[in-house]
């Protein structure tokens, strides 16, 4: 065929599946996506199949357990039923857009969602223990003034399968299934990523549900903890429904300072929030409960305020987690001093408070909360223009 210059010669097999795509749209992958159902799901869509429930139990502990990727890997299955399955079900997991290093070893993922929507995971590790720091929303609706992900956009709740998907996706990344045993160096879970857990509640508890069940993840109730910015009315629920360690970003000790660094204090005030943590600690939770205080100079930081928390807090077995704040491009607010940070330290120490400082890590990876996702929001905006220009 004579082409003439400039022409660019489209082979008839791409025409063919355009027109073809153009018509029907991108096949849809009809499949069940086993990762985020409950256990009595995953025995219905198994059931489904007429296959026993025991086969079910099997299946949920390769996934959970071995953390197999495919039905492939499931050695215990008979052969001729993997890909039977594999035609019905899926095992999936976010892909990664991007993962950094810090050079204190803190580890960073931005993750990219089916639909494109992206969220972060944070692995800090410790010698010989580490926390994950999980995300329940792609963006936040309370726009605490000094938190970066308060600055985006809140776009959608995560779904249970998003949310395991995200511990799940930690295990492969540093190599740790199969997944109960002791020595983990993944030990801890944080609900303290992206989002506002208990705005997300349902899905939350499903996730946790299936990262703490015994056939599973097998993860224990006592290592996890839900960081909330304080929705009082969902408060009770996270005891009665799941039992693990509860954290509340307190961050102020005066109403109209804490209206303006956590706008949801207008809803449901400091008073409202402490008496929902003694009704907490109340029932049959007889875990202590963290206060998380970010330390902003001149703003949160004096001995005064660090007395008034001591008096609000009264009564209810609790620890004190001071936060340095971890800055921002464009932020107002600057971190306290060092020496006015250990003397609020040593007024909650003294009332009998433990309060740890917590150390800053990842500092050169932006961890504070919602910076990766921003910084890849930023590159890809600042790429569409240059192709606008271009
Ligand atoms: N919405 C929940 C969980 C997400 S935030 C909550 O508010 O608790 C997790 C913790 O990180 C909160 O205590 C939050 O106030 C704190 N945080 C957010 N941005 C921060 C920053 N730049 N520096 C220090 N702490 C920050």
């Amino acid at each position: 065929m004579a082409l003439k210059p400039g022409a660019h010669y489209i082979h008839p097999m791409i025409l063919e599946s355009e027109t073809m795509e153009a018509r029907n749209g991108p096949a849809l992958d009809t499949r069940i996506e086993l990762v985020g159902l409950s256990r009595e799901e995953l025995s219905n869509a198994v059931a489904e199949l007429d296959l026993p429930e025991f086969r079910a139990k099997q299946i949920w502990h390769w996934i959970y357990h071995r953390g197999a990727k495919s039905f492939d890997e499931m050695t215990t299955l008979a052969k001729s039923l993997r890909p039977l399955l594999a035609k019905q079900f899926t095992i999936h997991r976010a892909g990664i857009a991007e993962a950094q290093l810090s050079n204190d070893g803190t580890r960073k993922w931005l993750l990219d969602f089916n639909d494109g929507k992206q969220a972060e995971t944070v692995f800090i590790p410790e010698r010989d223990r580490g926390a994950l720091c999980i995300s329940s929303q792609v963006g936040c609706t309370l726009s605490c003034a000094f938190c970066h992900t308060g600055t985006q956009p809140m776009v959608r709740n995560l779904t249970a399968g998003e949310i395991v998907g995200q511990m799940m996706m930690a295990r492969d990344e540093i190599g740790e299934w199969p997944a109960a045993q002791a020595t983990r160096l993944l030990s801890n879970i944080v609900m303290m990523g992206m989002g506002e857990p208990l705005y997300n509640y349902d899905n939350v508890v499903k996730a946790l549900r299936i990262i703490t069940d015994e056939d599973g993840m097998s993860f224990s109730r006592r290592r996890i903890t839900l960081s909330t910015a304080g929705v009082v009315p969902r408060i009770a629920d996270v005891g009665r429904d799941l039992g693990v360690g509860l954290a509340i970003s307190l961050h102020a000790v005066r109403d109209d300072i804490r209206d303006i660094l956590v706008p949801l204090n207008k809803k449901y005030p400091i008073a409202e929030v402490l008496d929902a943590c003694r009704a907490y600690f109340g029932s049959r939770n007889s875990r202590r409960i963290t206060f998380e205080y970010v330390m902003l100079k001149g703003i949160n930081d004096s001995p005064a305020d660090a007395r008034e928390l001591v008096r609000l807090i009264q009564g209810i077995p609790a620890k004190v987690n001071l936060i340095p704040f971890n800055a921002w491009p464009g932020v107002e607010f600057e971190c306290s001093a060092p020496e006015t940070i250990a003397t609020f330290a040593e007024i909650i120490n003294r009332a009998g408070y433990t309060s740890p400082v917590r150390q800053p890590r990842g500092r050169d990876i932006m961890a504070a909360c919602g910076q990766l996702k921003s910084a890849s929001e930023q590159i890809q905006k600042s790429r569409r223009l240059h192709k606008k220009e271009e």
